[in-house]
């Protein structure tokens, strides 16, 4: 499981784990678009509620994440749930014996998150994703493929990543306690290439 704030380096984390791991991994959005695709009596239900605009239930969640353990033997990694302690102790429920459970908390100051989102600039046009510290463009503010200027996005702005962060905090600390014992806290400042061999180190050793 990856706990950590946007901005955190989740996304990345997550495919150089699965990859050296062999893990499979959820993320919550993608399930459920595939589970909507897939016609399913529980993709049916999905989709009424999404298109409703409502949240889907935490019952809900929890069945597509028993499916999908049951069919990826080879293990998981869940990104973004368990985002409640309902959520996470119905997880735990779904583990056997046999199952390891480890969490990975990228512990991100809100300095680094404002710097990283901060600088994320996207392309009206094709919605490709900058960032001009780490991934800029080879022309200034200027998009690659379609040469539009690029824009911020309005929930890019310092106050509302501030804001997010506060509320992400808030959110978060039940569940990194819930998971005291299981729990690998990494520095999430560090550059990404960094934090992912301090976490295959411990969780893939050699
Ligand atoms: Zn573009």
């Amino acid at each position: 499981m990856l706990l950590g704030p946007p901005g955190a380096g989740k996304g990345t984390m997550a495919g150089g784990l699965a990859n050296s791991a062999g893990l499979a991994v959820f993320v919550t959005g993608d399930v459920l678009r595939a589970a909507i695709a897939g016609g399913s009596e529980l993709g049916i239900k999905v989709k009424s509620t999404v298109e409703a605009g409502r949240l889907v239930d935490d019952e809900t969640i929890l069945s597509l994440a028993q499916e999908f353990l049951r069919t990826h033997s080879q293990g998981a990694l869940f990104d973004g749930f368990p985002r409640t302690i309902k959520q996470a102790e119905g997880l735990r429920s779904l583990l056997s014996a046999e199952d390891e459970l480890r969490v990975v908390y990228l512990d991100t100051s809100k300095e680094t998150i404002v710097a990283r989102l901060g600088a994320r600039r996207v392309c009206p046009e094709c919605g490709r994703i900058y960032n001009v510290r780490f991934k800029p463009p080879r022309n200034d503010e200027i998009c690659d493929d379609c040469n539009a200027s690029l824009i911020c996005r309005k929930d890019d702005t310092d106050e509302v990543i501030k804001s997010r962060y506060e509320l992400y905090l808030a959110e978060t600390a039940p569940l990194v306690n819930y998971f005291s014992e299981e729990l690998l806290k990494v520095n999430g400042d560090l550059p990404g290439e960094e934090v992912l061999e301090i976490v295959r180190g411990e969780l893939c050793p050699a």
